[in-house]
């Protein structure tokens, strides 16, 4: 599919990518800032993302699953690749194949990689891990009993290089939650049970807690891709995506005329109504109905009636300029991940997850 005929173009600016990674890399001085690309690299394409950033020097990565990382491997060759949701039993032998640092929250886990390393002993390392203690999330990670037993039975480590104890915190994007301070100390007396070892605390928002919540290694996701790690602040991040769907058609409609499915919109004044060619299945929520907007020349038209699965309705009766084959801006810098994201009820690393598959994907250097 070529720009010419696509029903909707994604450009996503890797250089912005890039200078994201800078502009965290230079607010985190204590250490290297990882970037996490799981989930397709929040949706933006991992293996482009991360050949980007290797390019720039990032030599820590983060992916969720042993899939992800299998196919990422080859542009990140020498760098540091850990598998944030453990060690699924079997998968010990493309671990080491690949050399992926997995992410050990269980003692389970931590035997069958301790297994692994001796049968693969002979060689001179033994093979690198992080360990990921539960500070608050009750999700993933070493529980405090689970703790106390390694505390109690340091062995069970012995043939396991322990790259980097983590934690994840749980409210990082509200500054003044008290949970992240109890995390960050609980996280301390944890470290202090286990072997020494590098740490790495923050995510996105972490970084901008200040120095308290600084360690070894941030792991950063969402604010690499523009979105705001400070939501009650201007986004210190550079936009990094743009969306613009195709006009199909424009009508004009009579007061009273019902658009789209259940008739949930009914034009109040004479009305011209534009056609775009996106849906919920490109992951423009349906909860966007009549609450989200799209640009044209730099001002907001709105969105009205229900989304569908291929097709959204906007008002365009004050934009006499839009005609079928124009396009509208739905993603952009008008219009972040962020504010879709407060339309329809959920957060930017949805709306950036959920972006479909039928867009021409344009990826930008400059
Ligand atoms: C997804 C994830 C991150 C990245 O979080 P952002 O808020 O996107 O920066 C960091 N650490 C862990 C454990 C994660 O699961």
């Amino acid at each position: 599919m070529t720009a010419e005929t696509a029903p909707a173009i994604l450009e996503i600016d890797l250089g912005a990518i890039v200078a994201n990674w800078r502009i965290l890399s230079r607010r985190h001085p204590a250490g290297p800032v990882a970037a996490v690309v799981k989930a397709d690299a929040y949706g933006l394409g991992a293996e482009p993302v991360a050949a980007a950033l290797y390019a720039a020097g990032c030599r820590h990565f983060f992916v969720a699953y042993l899939n992800e990382a299998l196919a990422i491997r080859a542009v990140v060759p020498d760098a540091m690749l850990a598998v944030l949701c453990g060690l699924i039993s079997g998968a010990e032998d493309s671990f080491a194949a690949y050399n992926l640092t997995p992410v050990l929250g269980s003692l389970d886990e931590i035997r069958r990689w301790q297994d692994a390393a001796r049968a693969i002993s002979g060689s001179s390392k033994p093979p690198a891990a992080i360990l990921h203690i539960d500070t608050g999330m009750a999700r993933l990670g070493l529980s405090q009993y689970e703790l106390e037993i390694l505390a109690r039975e340091p062995d069970r480590l012995d043939s396991i290089a322990i790259r980097y104890t983590m934690t994840h915190l749980v409210s990082a994007e509200m500054p003044t939650d008290g949970l992240n301070r109890l995390q960050r100390d609980r996280f301390s007396a944890a470290r202090a049970m286990l072997p020494p070892a590098p740490a790495s605390l923050a995510n996105s928002s972490g970084i901008f807690l200040g120095p308290d919540f600084r360690s070894d290694l941030a792991r950063a996701g969402a604010a690499l891709y523009g979105v705001n790690p400070t939501p009650d602040r201007p986004n210190p991040m550079r936009s990094v995506v743009r969306l613009s769907v195709r006009v199909l058609a424009v009508r004009d409609i009579q007061v009273g005329t019902p658009v789209g499915y259940n008739a949930t919109w009914i034009a109040a004044r004479p009305s011209r109504i534009a056609t775009a060619a996106l849906g919920y299945a490109d992951g423009f929520h349906r909860s966007l109905s009549s609450r989200g907007a799209a640009y044209f020349d730099g001002t907001p038209v709105p969105l009205v009636g229900r989304v569908s699965m291929d097709l959204t309705t906007f008002d365009v009766t004050d934009h006499p300029a839009v005609q079928p084959g124009c396009w509208l801006e739905v993603l952009g810098t008008h219009l972040s991940p962020d504010d879709v994201a407060a339309a329809a009820g959920t957060n930017g690393y949805e709306v950036l997850t959920s972006l479909g598959h039928r867009f021409h994907r344009v990826y930008r250097t400059a």
